[in-house]
């Protein structure tokens, strides 16, 4: 299996292209650089190796706590975090859930220990609701190009990732065939 490091470099050298494909396809720098911006987050921060005690995962610093149930729930190299189809909007969906509830959380604390309203479990669905609805605000606000762009760059970053854990696999087999 590559190494963090040959990920990284796999990564960095892949963006060069990938910044050179989408201005030829988008015809805009800004565009261009969300892509590639997005790429290079999914192949060093957001990518499948989040599954484990990986760079990517510590990356994340403080906030890697964010990831961990992640980690928990799926095994190393499954098809749920490394598969090329949908391991990518199964992280999306898992970080804006986390998102959701992190929001929640402080929405709920602010109800509670500011506004002084009653802690009990209407005002936890409540503060669901509203960060939900925030959420949804927020995703709508964007414009769907801008949004389809960063999802693209974000899953080539994690295919990118996927692809060279196989070609790594089957070299490594072929050498110990030989
Ligand atoms: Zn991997």
């Amino acid at each position: 299996m590559p190494s963090g490091r040959t990920h990284d470099l796999v990564t960095y050298v892949l963006a060069i292209p990938t910044a050179v494909g989408l201005f030829f396809l988008t015809r805009h720098v800004g565009l261009t650089v969300l892509g590639t911006a997005t790429m290079l987050f999914g192949g060093l921060m957001f990518g499948p190796d989040l599954d484990t005690h990986s760079k990517q995962y510590t990356r994340w610093g403080i906030l890697r706590w964010l990831w961990y149930p992640y980690k928990k729930l799926f095994p190393h190299r499954s098809h749920w975090t490394h598969g090329l189809l949908w391991s990518t909007w199964l992280r999306v969906g898992y970080f804006t859930l986390v998102m959701t509830l992190a929001l929640a959380a402080v929405l709920y604390v602010r109800a509670v220990w500011i506004d002084g309203l009653p802690a009990d479990g209407d005002q936890a669905v409540r503060t669901l609701q509203t960060a939900g609805h925030h959420m949804s605000r927020l995703f709508r606000a964007v414009d769907g190009k801008v949004w389809l762009v960063a999802f693209i760059g974000l899953w080539w970053g994690a295919a990118t990732h996927t692809l060279t854990d196989v070609i790594g696999s089957t070299l490594k087999s072929m050498f110990k065939t030989f």
